[in-house]
């Protein structure tokens, strides 16, 4: 879909070819909180070397603040309205079974990665959970794989092999930081060997569902998250940093978890059944915050009175907001027939559960809860390596940004 001057349009926007080699890195979960203490302590030099020579802002984040609803809007340049996908999880209206997204079949457009390659960009993806590789390779010619599944990669289907010896380690355990690590050295080895022309590189958020801003785990995870951004940088590529989320503590004073099981609520008040509460967090990789957000559907069931059910809902602690359908895909741009009922936002330290049986807490023992999903973790850092020309810089701090017009500022707005 190549234009007169060569741009290549994909969901009403037109990218320009990478000029040079441009990598995109989701640094999944990066609060704003740890790259403000990061660059307060000089443990992100290259971060601090992009604020001072590139560019730098806030953007917000898709709602829910969940990881696939955010990858999926940085990839297409849109929101989930255009894009479909609005959770990890969902429930199906049609056949009434909660899915996980574990693949493309919810996406309605094609990605920019997509368009880049069949236009002949040369386009690599890489993910740390295997989870997102279907979504993020929708359509794509190149490579496109998980460091979850780094060993399993195959010419045919991930456009590469060999993958361990190119990276030089074996494939990562999935709860170890090194998922992300890999991610991002197996980005360096590629652009060192074949010189892709467009990377989008997908971290994991286990290290900030673990550990606050400060904590030795989280500084010596963006130290070596930052060390290979700015190996990215001077092997020549223009870096855009980028988060699908931002993380907050979920604990109360003493410790544990601060959550308000919205299913049994509703239960206890309208009895057994009353509605369905989907967690949109929800995800195969559960042991870090056992589903747990700032966000959950309500599907109503025996009780279909939607005004009582979100008067009810309205009166939980911690509950900041209760929408309907229509008023919920109005101010967050989600697709109304994906939509439940009524959509229920908690406060920043406040999370939201469905049963409480629904909810393993076992692997968060020793550990206060941080995790994400609601409107408190919407703002998110967006960085360049380098600055933007000038109508692009104007436009920037004009308008507030959204972490998905990323690809648009480092395609079209980097000189
Ligand atoms: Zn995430």
């Amino acid at each position: 879909m190549a234009g007169g001057d060569d741009r290549i349009e994909v969901n009403g926007r037109a990218y320009r070819r990478p000029i040079r080699p441009t990598v995109v890195v989701c640094v999944d979960g990066f609060d704003p909180a740890y790259l403000e203490h990061g660059l307060r302590t000089g443990t992100v030099p290259a971060l601090a070397e992009f604020h001072r020579v590139g560019f730098a802002a806030r953007a917000l984040a898709a709602v829910p603040t969940t990881t696939n609803p955010n990858n999926t809007s940085i990839v297409t340049g849109a929101p989930p309205s255009v894009h479909g996908v609005n959770g990890n999880f969902y429930l199906d209206r049609e056949t009434g079974a909660e899915v996980m997204v574990t693949d493309a079949r919810l996406l309605r457009c094609g990605t920019v990665l997509a368009a880049m390659s069949r236009a002949g960009v040369a386009t690599a993806a890489i993910t740390a959970k295997d989870k997102l590789r279907k979504m993020l390779g929708y359509g794509m010619r190149g490579v496109c794989f998980s460091s979850e599944r780094a060993a399993h990669c195959t010419r045919a289907e991930h456009g590469i092999e060999d993958v361990e010896r190119l990276v030089g380690r074996a494939t990562p355990d999935p709860y170890s930081e090194d998922l992300s690590l890999f991610v991002l050295d197996a980005g360096i080895r590629l652009l060192e060997r074949d010189r892709p022309e467009l990377m989008y590189l997908s971290l994991s958020d286990l290290v900030q569902h673990a550990f606050p801003p400060g904590a030795p785990e989280s500084d010596a995870f963006h130290r070596a998250v930052d060390e290979r951004l700015g190996r990215l940088r001077a092997l020549g590529a223009t870096v855009a940093v980028v988060a699908d989320h931002g993380m907050n503590d979920k604990a109360t004073p003493a410790g544990d978890p601060n959550v308000v099981y919205v299913e049994d609520e509703l239960a206890a008040r309208f009895g057994p059944g009353a509605a369905r509460v989907i967690c949109p967090i929800a995800d195969p990789f559960v042991r870090h915050h056992g589903a747990l957000g700032s966000f959950v559907r309500v599907y109503a069931r025996r009780i279909r009175d939607l005004g009582a059910l979100a008067s009810a809902i309205r009166g939980l602690p911690g509950v900041t907001g209760v929408l309907d359908a229509d008023q919920v895909c109005e101010a967050y741009e989600l697709p109304r027939d994906r939509e439940a009922d009524l959509a229920v936002f908690a406060d920043r330290h406040t999370a939201l559960g469905a049963r409480r049986e629904d909810h393993d807490l076992g692997g968060l023992v020793g550990r206060r809860l941080r995790s994400h999903g609601g409107l408190a973790e919407r703002e998110v850092p967006l960085i360049l390596s380098h600055p933007l020309a000038g109508e692009y810089a104007a436009r920037a701090l004009a308008a507030p940004l959204r972490n998905f017009d990323v690809l648009d500022l480092a395609l079209n707005g980097v000189g």
